[in-house]
């Protein structure tokens, strides 16, 4: 049978690898780090000796090519490392493997040119900067890419470009943001109006206004203006009008991407419901031994496993080539959704104490409320998933193809 669900021994090695270095490295900076909450310098410090420990540990840069200092490992690979990575928030951050970091790289390594790939990629991989990306606007529903304002107009060798954007994240110290204006007046297709730029930051003309302040706090989210920014000819990434093409081709193995990480959420919040549930006692047993809490414990469990199973199919699917957007599409949804059901739960589990900051649960559902409409509203997915199994059965007279053209 060709169907094998376990892992060469190396790549399972490596998963374990990355658990022993979030325990050992991450886990005790992470405290730190919580101790001086929002001393920023403090916590940066504190990432670029975890980045010196993770390529002292061989664990930098897993997504990237060996040419530019990385791994090489696929996206299946990747799925393991990420959900071990992401059991903290600074596990991404330790391999240089975090949002929107990691989706710049992979875009830049498909589309830059050698000359652009050398100026932009390469000190991206090695963490010597950091960048952007810069697409949703405040004026327009993010959700609809042919809706966006930011227009860039041809003057002699430079685009002039004016525009607003907002929730850019990681925007304020940005080396440089991947930028997506207006740029064609009747494109062939709606979806062929738009073009990406590379801009260096800081630059004249892009202003950072403001960091947008979320219900999970200030996390770098920021909003920008942009007002006659010059951008050099040659900073176009892809083509004219390919702004669409590059976005949907960047946010497929990036949402994705966003799953493995949220596995390794929602694993802490399943093991810490568990471990609540086994120590808590309440009306002559524990949470444990009680019917309903077992419900909780098992809805989350198969959810879980359900997220699993998805995101190493659609991994799968990426890896070989084929067409993944479905699969991409119903992982995210279904993913961002168990996150959000699984933390809940767990809050529950805990009582008042999961209600409290005396443990990460409260800060992991605000973040996994923001999973269910960013690169990608839930309704957006299902708008496409439904269309694709629409399609298909109207094609070939069964659905079959649209559930993950398994061979079932
Ligand atoms: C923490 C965070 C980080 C982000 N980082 C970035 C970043 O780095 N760069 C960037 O460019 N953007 C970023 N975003 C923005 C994000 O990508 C957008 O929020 C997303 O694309 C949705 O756009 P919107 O917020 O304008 O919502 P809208 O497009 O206005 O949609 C609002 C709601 O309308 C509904 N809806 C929309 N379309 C349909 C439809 N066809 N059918 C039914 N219902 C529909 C959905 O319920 C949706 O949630 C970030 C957002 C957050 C919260």
């Amino acid at each position: 049978m060709a169907i094998d669900f376990t892992f060469p021994p190396e790549i399972d090695a490596l998963r374990l690898k990355v658990r022993e270095f979030v325990e050992t490295v991450v886990r005790p900076a992470e405290a730190v780090i919580a101790e001086r909450d929002g001393d920023r310098r403090f916590m940066i410090e504190q990432i670029l000796e975890m980045r010196a420990a993770a390529k002292a540990w061989g664990l930098w840069l897993p997504h990237m090519p060996a040419e530019f200092g990385g791994m090489g490992l696929g996206h299946v690979a990747m799925a393991s490392v990420s959900a071990e990575a992401a059991k903290s928030g600074f596990g991404p951050f330790a391999l240089n493997a975090q949002a929107p970091d990691e989706g710049n790289m992979h875009t830049l390594l498909h589309w830059a040119t050698d000359e652009q790939k050398e100026r932009y990629l390469r000190p991206l991989c090695e963490g010597r900067i950091r960048s952007c990306f810069a697409m949703t606007e405040p004026e327009v529903a993010g959700s609809d890419p042919t809706l966006i304002q930011t227009r860039g107009v041809l003057e002699g060798d430079e685009w002039v470009v004016n525009g607003h954007k907002w929730f850019i994240s990681g925007a304020r110290g940005a080396g440089f943001a991947i930028l997506i204006a207006r740029t064609e007046d009747e494109p062939e297709i709606p979806q062929a109006g738009n073009s990406a730029f590379l801009v260096d930051l800081p630059s004249e003309g892009w202003t950072v206004v403001r960091d947008v302040k979320t219900m999970s706090g200030s996390h770098n989210h920021c909003e920008i203006r942009i007002e006659n920014l010059r951008i050099s000819r040659d900073r176009m990434l892809g083509g004219r009008g390919q702004g669409h093409l590059l976005g949907q081709a960047r946010l497929g193995p990036a949402r994705l991407a966003h799953c493995m990480r949220w596995i390794g959420q929602a694993e802490i919040a399943l093991d810490m419901m568990v471990d609540r549930a086994l120590t808590r006692f309440a009306h002559g047993s524990y949470l444990a031994e009680k019917q309903g809490i077992q419900w909780m414990i098992a809805d989350s469990t198969m959810e879980l496993y359900q997220c699993k199973l998805m995101v190493l199919h659609a991994a799968f699917k990426v890896d070989r080539g084929d067409d993944f957007r479905s699969e991409v599409s119903m992982t995210k949804h279904f993913v961002a959704n168990a996150l959000g059901r699984i933390v809940d739960r767990a809050i529950q589990v805990h009582g008042a104490l999961g209600y409290s900051t005396d443990t990460p649960l409260a800060s992991m559902a605000q973040h996994a409320r923001w999973a269910r409409f960013a690169d990608g509203a839930d309704e957006v997915h299902q708008w496409r998933i439904a269309q694709r199994a629409i399609d298909a059965y109207r094609k070939h007279g069964s659905t079959r193809v649209a559930t993950g053209d398994l061979p079932l």
